[in-house]
Order: structure tokens, then sequence, then C-alpha cells
């Protein structure tokens, strides 16, 4: 299903869930969902682990309640409807997630911003008829693209969009947001072990019951889904990957992805097949994530730099591109190019 992105990752671990460590056994709890529109899977060992998932699915699915750009009551659908009219007191959640968004809009050049909301609505990339926009539609839509129109009181908590028809859309930071918020659940009920993906947003607690790192695979976006170019192993770490190859439509031969480069209003176009942002916490990652991709290899290394986080990049050519501290971490089928983050 096309609105459905599907899992990037898979553990490379089998699905066995029983295992035995220092003589006593875990039991892995496992739970698939979906929810924000895509696949939640979790994995959690030790005990309290049923209830952690619990919880952790009643929090992405209010998460998801706040934060749809289509659920006409969320947050944000009403912050979009009073659209230069009147300010909108949010949940802190929803107003951390808001300041996030400026702060990667300002690191990044205003390449990542949630104000394409409007072109998200018109491209609808992911919807089932999707129509291409005549240029003339998509210049005025631009237009209404500009971060600091996006109003933000923090001693209210309240949020305002200065003109009409601005639209905000979280679709490349709620997913990440909503992760960190997942660990700090699993963390909450003493769990010491687990992971959770929310469509390629995965981010790890702790290490394998057995003690080793997870092994996390990047998908080759040349292939079909489940074949992976490389594996990353990891240990309380979060990682996001974006990329063109998951959600988008195909019209006279051209395709149409979901990441919009806000200059332009069409979907972005760069040197790159995808990214994958390797962090501390998903929040960051996932807006990294949407912002590489647009910027392509060289500008996405130069922002990366800028970050504590570590990249792997895949460029339409099929090579692979690392930051350097990946060097002990990742196995690639092909040979990666490694980049020094020092300027
Ligand atoms: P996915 O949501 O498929 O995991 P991303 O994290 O890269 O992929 O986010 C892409 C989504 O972010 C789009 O579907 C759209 O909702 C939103 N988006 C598109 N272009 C931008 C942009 N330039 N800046 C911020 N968000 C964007
Ligand atoms: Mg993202």
């Amino acid at each position: 299903m096309k609105i459905i992105k599907t899992l990037l990752v898979i553990f490379i671990v089998s699905f066995i869930s029983i295992f035995l460590t220092c003589g006593k056994q875990q039991t892995a709890f496992e739970a698939t969902n979906i929810i924000m529109g895509t696949i939640v899977s979790q994995r959690i060992y030790g005990d309290n682990s049923n209830a952690a998932a619990t919880e952790a699915t009643e929090k992405i699915r209010s998460l998801e309640g706040r934060l749809s750009f289509f659920k006409p009551e969320s947050e944000i659908s009403r912050l979009n409807s009073s659209a230069g009219r009147t300010k909108i007191k949010l949940s802190p959640d929803t107003f951390f997630i808001l300041s996030k968004s400026i702060e990667y809009s300002h690191l990044s050049g205003g390449m990542f911003n949630i104000m394409v909301g409007p072109l998200v609505k018109r491209w609808k990339v992911t919807g089932d008829n999707p129509v291409i926009p005549s240029p003339s539609e998509v210049r005025s839509l631009v237009a209404l693209i500009n971060y600091r129109d996006l109003i933000l009181n923090k001693n209210e908590l309240t949020a305002r969009l200065s003109k009409k028809g601005q639209k905000v859309d979280l679709g490349g930071i709620a997913k990440g947001f909503a992760a960190d918020e997942v660990l700090k659940i699993y963390r909450k009920h003493g769990i010491k072990s687990a992971i959770i993906d929310i469509g390629g947003n995965v981010s790890v607690l702790g290490y394998k019951p057995d003690g080793s790192p997870w092994a996390i695979g990047i998908q080759d976006p040349s292939k079909k889904r489940g074949n992976y170019i490389c594996s990353i192993m990891l240990n309380n770490k979060s990682l996001s990957t974006s990329g063109a190859y998951e959600r988008f439509f195909e019209k006279d031969g051209k395709v149409y992805h979901h990441i919009i480069d806000p200059t332009t209003g069409y979907p972005s176009k760069s040197d790159l097949q995808s990214v994958t942002i390797i962090g501390e916490s998903s929040v960051d990652t996932d807006a990294l994530s949407t912002a590489t991709f647009i910027l392509g290899l060289e500008k996405g290394l130069s922002l990366i730099k800028k970050t504590e986080c570590e990249a792997v990049f895949i460029t339409v050519d099929n090579k692979i591109h690392a930051t350097e501290k990946l060097k002990n971490m990742i196995d690639c089928d092909a040979s990666i190019e490694f980049h020094s983050k020092k300027k």
C-alpha cells in the first residue's frame, strides 16, 4: 500500500523471541501497529515489556491525534485552519516540535521547512489520484512558504500562522519525536533492551539481550524492499532514513516523490537516492534526514558537520558515502567513501 511507508529496516536477528542470557530466559515482547500513516514495530525485552509497549502505542496514537495534518481536530489542523486569523493554544509536545522545526529551518538554510503544507496538500503524492499542479499554481503556493511566518509564544504555548492559506506539515519530524518519547516510556518501565521503528525512524535502547549491538539494515534504494545495502551496529542511538523510493507516483515516465524543495515547490532533485542519519535523538535525525536529502551529498555533508550526527549517503550512481566515525560500525555490500567531519 502506497500510503504506508514500510519498514526500511529489519532486525538482522531472527524472529525467535526467546533468548538465553546469563542463564536467564529473556522473552521479547513484539507489537506491530499502523499509526501515523506508517508501520510501527516494537520489540522489548525484560519485565514490564507488555505494559511498556501498550503505553508506547497509546502515546504514539495520542501524538497522531494532536499532530496529524489530516485529522480535522488535531492541534496542527486547528493551527492551519486559523492561519491569518488567530493564535492556537498547543500542548507542550506540539510546541516543542514546532520550535525544533524552526531550529532546523535555520540550520538547513530553509530546506527543512514545515511550511511546505500547502504544497504537500496540493501534490498529494501519497493520495490515490495525484495530479501535477500547474507551474503558476506551484509558484503561488511557494509564495506562502516562509518559516518566519510561524509565530511561537513560549510563555503562552501558542502558535500562529501569519497569512491565510499557510499550513504546517510535520510529516518530516513527528515520527522522530514519537520515537524519542517511546524510549522515555521504555526507560520509565525499567526496560534495558528494546527497539522501536516508526516508519524508518529506528531507535534502540541499550544492547540486545546477548550483549551485542543492534544491527540495523539500510534499504538498497534500487532493489526490492527488504534488500539491505548496509548494516550499522548501534546501541542507544536513533537512525532515520529519507529517500525518494518509498512514497512517490509516476507520470509520463517521471517520478514525483514526497520531499518538497521549498524554493521550487517541486519534489527535490539532488544527487542522492537516500540518506540515513544517526544520532542521539530521533527528532534530530528525522529532521536532518529530510533536510540533507534535499541538499544533496556535498551540502548535506556540510550540514551534518555542524551537528553531532553521523550520516550515510547513497547517491543516484549507487555510491556509498559515510562520515568517518561510522567506520567501525558499518558493513556494506559495496565500497564506502568515508568523509571526515573536520572542517
Ligand atoms: P518519511 O515521512 O517518508 O519518513 P521524511 O522524514 O523525509 O520521510 O519526511 C517527508 C515528509 O515530510 C513528507 O511526506 C512531507 O509530509 C514532509 N515534507 C516534505 N518536504 C519537506 C520539507 N522540505 N521540509 C520539511 N518537511 C517536509
Ligand atoms: Mg524526516
